[in-house]
């Protein structure tokens, strides 16, 4: 079994990861030729660099790269912006929700399907020596098309193969319960499976009832909603601290977006979560639960603990 955390430039130790963002995007060209997907296409080197330079300048010392098979990953680019910036990059492989899948998925068997990752997560991935540190798998907004089953199936073996943690679409946070028992179904303990988006559902019970399956839980569309400074997101971290949930609750930005990154001309950026929203949750949370949510749930993890 491989050691985790695994990063683009090796295993490190837990205690290395420090303040993470466990659901991001560095450099990404989704394969569809939709022009609305140019604003998700982020292929400047120079450009990422400096973002992850201002996350770097804030304290930020690792990234995890959620970009899987046939949304547009870059691994070389993701080696030279860690090797550039010293902060860690963990890569991702997986498969993107059925919009996004690639197109010979239909054509693949189980066995197949499961084979590619699986090389992936042992020999490497995209002619590259880089091992992913997670496996992605993803759902349609409100149902789970029969190829996401299928694709939750082979990250589920992969996951009990090798022990590589599992992290999630779920389109605007729906289909969190399904996915948590489409899992356990498959015998995979709910504590290794992180669910994104979780904080797009605008729904706290709800994501509360997902932490009572075991499941880990992604607060992950900040960013967005400057003008009120996060407020429901704010709220809704407060109120899973509040009820117990702290060890479950992860924070990161999705920004994989021109419109959020300011090297690409957007706003607010990489820095923007530990500066200004950290300043706006510190009213409502401690220090020790900040701390607990950025670094010691994503290194227990990525740790694969
Ligand atoms: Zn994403």
């Amino acid at each position: 079994m491989k050691k985790y955390p695994m990063t683009v430039q090796g295993t490190v130790t837990p205690e290395s990861l420090g303040i993470t963002y466990a659901h991001e995007h560095l450099l990404v060209k989704p394969q569809l030729q939709d022009a609305k997907y140019a604003a998700y296409t982020l292929d400047n080197l120079e450009a990422t660099t400096a973002e992850v330079q201002s996350f770097k300048a804030e304290g930020g010392q690792t990234i995890v790269e959620m970009t899987p098979l046939h949304y547009g990953r870059n691994i070389k680019g993701y080696l030279a912006i860690s090797e550039r910036t010293g902060v860690n990059v963990i890569a991702c492989t997986g498969y993107h929700k059925k919009l996004f899948m690639p197109p010979w998925f239909a054509n693949e068997s189980n066995q197949t399907l499961y084979e590619i990752l699986l090389n992936d997560v042992r020999n490497g991935m995209d002619g590259t020596a880089v091992l992913p540190g997670v496996i992605k798998a993803g759902t349609s907004l409100n149902h789970i098309e029969p190829e996401e089953y299928r694709a939750i199936e082979a990250v589920a073996n992969v996951h009990l193969e090798t022990g590589i943690p599992i992290s999630t679409h779920c389109d605007r946070g729906t289909m969190g319960i399904e996915q948590v028992h489409a899992f356990i179904a498959l015998g995979v303990d709910p504590k290794h499976v992180l669910l994104g988006h979780i904080d797009s559902s605008l729904d706290i019970d709800y994501a509360c009832r997902l932490c009572d399956l075991g499941v880990n839980i992604l607060i992950d569309h900040v960013g967005r909603e400057l003008d009120t400074h996060d407020a429901f997101r704010a709220e809704m971290i407060a109120a899973l601290l509040a009820r117990g949930y702290g060890k479950q609750v992860f924070l990161s930005g999705d920004m994989g977006k021109k419109d959020y990154l300011p090297a690409y001309g957007g706003t607010p950026g990489f820095q923007y979560i530990l500066t200004d929203l950290k300043k706006a949750l510190l009213e409502k949370i401690s220090q020790s639960d900040f701390d607990q949510i950025t670094v010691q749930n994503p290194r227990r993890f990525f740790s694969g603990k």
